[in-house]
């Protein structure tokens, strides 16, 4: 693609983008350029109502609502179900809407991670945001197992800043029939790569291991097709690029073989058994046949009112048409920091083809990253500092502007 460097290009190609109209779905931030929607992402304007209606059915009806309501609350997760198989590229029995990210990765380890004697290897990536780290480490020590020989960490090779597929490869082959489990971000979220999680999954298989992912800064990023990649289980948080509020609710895929699989060991709760006799408060827990047997809990409403209300615009979009801007909007980013006359002060280690990464980018500063974020915020542009050195830009295709990108490198100049 050939850009321009200049704001009338940009401008064109706001008016060509049959997606604009999107941006007022949002809240956007007063006078600012909001490029940290891999963090926490803009508030659906719609979001609002969608929490007052189950405020008003609470106030009207009571405990009645979980029935009676205009939403009954029984049934609440059940209203995102849909939505959130064509966003991940699931069946519906694949997938449910539950607890917090972490939470949920530890109760996918209880059915995905049962070390033997001979089988108890994880591979995952170096440098793994600390909640994967901290889970997976607390994971192995309770099955009384050393993390230093359980936990392989992938390491990029010397002098460089991300993994190559076929080292990931290579060693899932090496440790072979001792691997459990490859268990990977679907996006770094240091490094912006994304992985190719169809080959990783075929790789683990071939070993006779289980590969999950964490999809944190995948979901409503990539244009997922868990189900046809094979994936056996993946989760991740809505707050980022789901833009459903702060510690808001996470979603949960379970590959069908698996969901359907009523015999995998789980942590059990009421919400998880079968829904004709939830009720009847029986002894005898009897999963429901899919993604929803792992549930614990009653539906947490308001979060999940949030959530459908975000899940309503990515419909409408379509994770297909919004990738195809985000990688437009990202690769225009891109051209214009490498015009930019500093661009000598940083290197982007994202990698610069499309389909490994996916909105983000992180420029590696060598020395004066933090002065560069703080000239950013004088020109109102809200960007993301990682200590030590590395700078992330998130520009989303729901609400962000191929106007934005020409100002913020302008800005990156001065
Ligand atoms: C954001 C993020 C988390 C956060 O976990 P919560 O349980 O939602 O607090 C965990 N892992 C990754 C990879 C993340 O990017």
């Amino acid at each position: 693609m050939e850009f321009q460097n200049n704001l009338t290009y940009a401008r064109q190609l706001d008016a060509e983008d049959n997606l604009a109209h999107f941006r007022n779905e949002f809240h956007l931030i007063k006078d600012k350029i909001y490029l940290c929607g891999n963090s926490l992402g803009l508030q659906p304007k719609a979001a609002r109502a969608a929490v007052e209606q189950e405020f008003s059915d609470w106030e009207k009806f009571g405990v009645e609502a979980h029935f009676d309501g205009k939403n009954p609350w029984f049934y609440y997760h059940q209203f995102l179900t849909e939505k959130t198989a064509h966003l991940v590229g699931a069946r519906p029995v694949e997938v449910v809407v539950m607890n917090n990210l972490t939470t949920n990765l530890h109760l996918l380890m209880v059915s995905f991670y049962r070390p033997t004697k001979s089988r108890f290897k994880i591979i995952m990536e170096g440098g793994a945001f600390p909640s994967d780290q901290y889970a997976m480490e607390t994971q192995v020590r309770f099955h009384g197992l050393n993390p230093e020989e359980t936990i392989i960490e992938l390491l990029p090779r010397e002098g460089e800043h991300t993994l190559r597929t076929e080292d990931i490869l290579a060693t899932i082959a090496k440790h072979g029939e001792s691997l459990a489990l490859v268990m990977m971000g679907g996006v770094n979220y240091y490094t912006g790569q994304a992985f190719d999680m169809e080959r990783l999954a075929a790789a683990a298989h071939a070993v006779g291991a289980y590969a999950g992912f964490d999809l944190a800064h995948a979901a409503g990023n990539l244009d997922l097709q868990l189900h046809d990649w094979n994936i056996d289980f993946a989760c991740w948080c809505s707050y980022k690029y789901l833009n459903s509020g702060p510690g808001g609710t996470s979603g949960v895929f379970i590959h069908e073989r698996n969901a359907t699989d009523i015999t995998l060991p789980r942590f059990g709760g009421w919400w998880g058994h079968e829904e004709s006799t939830r009720f009847k408060m029986l002894k005898g827990f009897k999963p429901t046949p899919s993604a929803e047997g792992w549930q614990l809990s009653n539906a947490q409403v308001f979060p999940m009112a949030i959530h459908n209300a975000s899940l309503e615009i990515f419909e409408r979009a379509g994770m297909h048409r919004l990738r195809a801007k985000s990688e437009k909007l990202t690769g225009y980013l891109e051209f214009l920091l490498q015009e930019g006359n500093n661009k000598n002060d940083f290197e982007i280690i994202t990698p610069n083809n499309k389909v490994d990464r996916g909105c983000q980018l992180s420029l590696l500063f060598k020395d004066n990253g933090k002065q560069i974020f703080e000239k950013l915020l004088r020109y109102n542009i809200l960007a993301d500092w990682r200590e030590p050195n590395v700078l992330r830009m998130s520009p989303v295709p729901l609400y962000n502007t191929f106007e934005e990108m020409w100002l913020t490198a302008q800005a990156m100049s001065q």
